[in-house]
């Protein structure tokens, strides 16, 4: 039942509007005498309808509903109006203030009352309808206005009978136009590049005919003279007739597009060229490693026509002895996301088969992923066979040095033995000459034994295989070291070094090299104990070590020539030694890319600077070791 607030300041007319309410069951009353009252009865309970007397003594019934619907809120209650006499400007004034329904006070009976009463419930629930329709309508045109600003486009609504042209959005600045400017169909046309314009005519003609949505794309000529490419879409509004009336659609701006589709265009075209130009073969796969492209260098290798490449299908041509392998790599690298590098043998066109090496690599996409693979196959056959012809001929090489050494060392040996022979044998016959004859004989020949040693040393360094990769300069030095503890002992040297980075060189090799530089300081020392200090220093990409010794020095005008075989200078034979070790150490370091020279001084000492290059990455310093 409605809770009915009813305002009068006439008793009669409270006494007698309350019996109608009650006769009639049209709710539960409660009166007041005064606007003020009222007020305060709204604060207490809140009603559903108030039936208010428009002369009240404190205000007019319009004003306090106005202050009731300020404090409590608008289209809370439904409002009937009583006017005691007929006033004509009443029911603006009180519709205006929020009242539903107004009734004259003369013809109030039951039926009035609750016809009244219910108009009001009924305007008052149109009302709220409306204004939520209303705030969703200005709720949908905030999105609009969002995602037209986000968009970035423009619209328009064209009368094709005034040419008028209503527009908003980013429609202005798109075609250069003064914000606010007045748009008409010239207006539109005249800023259209003239190359553009009859087409468009043409078009709208042709969309209007056949009843189509109309889209175009067409340059727009900026004040500056820039052209601008837009893009529109819209429809056509027909009356009844099929006339087309209005025009109502949105402009985008394409320049940036369009750059950017002629610019992917004109790299492919580059990518295009440059594998069709390749003398190798090139492919493309797509992410899972499945062929989607090869350039015209696989046809003419091949002689393989037609698109069995694709897919899988490029294993056909290799050799059935790799296909297997090439899969497995593939198929690994593949899921790895790894860069593939396999060498196969492929069918070539005259049916030979040749060894390829094929490498490929993951191109990912903006969030990371891989997009396709671009990959090559080229043609290494005459590389490879070259490697085995060279492989073949160091064998033969080393097996002919072994051969060599052996058969120069016996004679050597026999020579040695019958010359000890007779050294025992005649002892009491030889006298001091022949005896150092002999002596000198025999030096000769285990000098020789040692040039062949070395010979063949020599000759394996130059086609030993090189396992180069990063190691610890420091594991080397102290390997040598090791090798040299008994000449070390021997001669009480003292040897000192830097902090040891790391190198790219192969491990046996530049342990020899610390061991020959090293040993040398040992071997040609003065009257002094050998002191010998390694130091390193890492410059851009490379390192260098300088062997330093007390000993006693080279002549500066020999130290290039000590490092060509069997050159030995200012040494008495006293000091063993062949002449190689500096010969075998050029060879080692120009094999590893890195380069020797000698700084000496005669009394001074012999400093030997040796650069290699540096490892990928410094490990950390290591701590000096004590001397030895
Ligand atoms: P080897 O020591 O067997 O004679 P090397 O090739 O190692 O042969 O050295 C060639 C020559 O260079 C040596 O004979 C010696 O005259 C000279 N030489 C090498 N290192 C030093 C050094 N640290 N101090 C003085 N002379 C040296």
């Amino acid at each position: 039942m409605a809770k009915i607030l009813l305002i009068d300041d006439c008793p009669e007319d409270v006494t007698f509007t309350s019996i109608l309410i009650e006769r009639g069951q049209l709710g539960s009353c409660v009166a007041r005498g005064s606007g003020a009252s009222a007020m305060d009865a709204c604060a207490e309970f809140t009603p559903d309808c108030l039936i208010v007397d428009y002369h009240l003594p404190d205000m007019n019934g319009c004003e306090l509903v106005e202050e009731l619907r300020r404090r409590h809120g608008a289209h809370r209650l439904a409002v009937v109006m009583l006017s005691g006499s007929p006033n004509d400007a009443l029911p603006g004034e009180a519709m205006a203030s929020g009242v539903h329904e107004v009734l004259h006070k003369s013809c109030l009976s039951i039926e009035s009352l609750r016809v009244g009463i219910r108009n009001a419930f009924h305007r008052l629930e149109m009302t709220r309808r409306l204004e939520n329709e209303a705030r969703r309508h200005v709720a949908l045109a905030a999105r609009l206005d969002l995602m037209i600003e986000g968009a970035e486009i423009g619209w328009y609504d064209w009368d094709l009978d005034t040419g008028e042209v209503e527009c908003g959005g980013r429609f202005h600045r798109l075609f250069g136009l003064p914000k606010d400017a007045p748009v008409t169909k010239e207006v539109f046309f005249a800023r259209i590049h003239r190359d553009d314009r009859q087409g468009i005519e043409q078009e709208m003609q042709a969309v209007i005919a056949k009843r189509m949505p109309l889209c175009l794309e067409f340059r727009v000529l900026l004040p500056d003279s820039q052209a601008r490419w837009i893009n529109t879409k819209g429809r056509f509004e027909h009356d009844d007739d099929g006339r087309p009336r209005r025009l109502i659609g949105m402009v985008q701006d394409l320049t940036e597009m369009r750059r950017a589709q002629a610019e992917a265009r004109r790299n492919e075209n580059l990518y295009l060229t440059l594998a069709d130009s390749m003398p190798s073969i090139v492919y493309v796969t797509d992410p899972a490693g499945l062929r989607t492209f090869v350039n015209p260098e696989w046809k003419a290798f091949t002689g393989r026509s037609g698109d069995a490449w694709r897919g899988l299908g490029w294993i056909a041509a290799i050799h059935p002895e790799d296909r297997t392998a090439a899969e497995i790599a593939w198929a690994a690298s593949a899921s790895a996301g790894r860069p593939f590098m396999h060498e196969y043998r492929l069918q070539h066109a005259t049916g030979e088969y040749r060894w390829h090496l094929s490498r490929a690599v993951p191109v990912l996409g903006a969030s990371g992923e891989i997009s396709q693979w671009i990959g090559t196959s080229t043609d290494i056959h005459d590389r490879v066979a070259a490697e085995d012809a060279l492989r073949r001929s160091n064998q033969d090489l080393e097996r002919f040095a072994a051969l060599a050494s052996h058969d120069l060392k016996e004679p050597l040996r026999m020579v040695s033995s019958y010359l000890n022979i007779l050294t025992i044998r005649y002892a009491s016959q030889l006298d001091a000459p022949a005896r150092s004859y002999i002596n000198a004989a025999v030096s000769g020949a285990s000098r020789m034994t040692r040039m062949v040693e070395g010979i063949l040393d020599y000759s394996r360094l130059s086609h030993q295989i090189l396992a180069i990769r990063s190691l610890d300069s420091g594991r080397a030095l102290a390997d040598a070291l090791t090798n040299l503890e008994t000449p070390i002992s021997e001669n009480a040297a003292t040897i000192t070094h830097d902090p040891m980075p790391m190198v790219l060189a192969d491990q046996v090799q530049m342990t020899q090299l610390f061991q020959n530089l090293i040993g040398n300081g040992i071997k040609y020392c003065s009257s002094r104990a050998p002191t010998i200090h390694v130091s390193a220093s890492l410059d851009h990409d490379q390192v260098t070590f300088r062997i330093t010794d007390n000993g006693i020095g080279i002549d500066p005008t020999d130290v290039d020539r000590i490092f060509e075989m069997f050159t030995r200078v200012q040494v008495s034979d006293t000091i063993a030694g062949s002449g190689i070790g500096l010969a075998s150490c050029k060879r080692i370091i120009e094999r590893l890319g890195g380069s020797i020279r000698v700084e000496s001084m005669v009394g001074v000492g012999t400093t030997v600077v040796v650069t290699l290059p540096k490892a990928p990455y410094d490990r950390e310093a290591l701590a000096p070791e004590p001397p030895r």
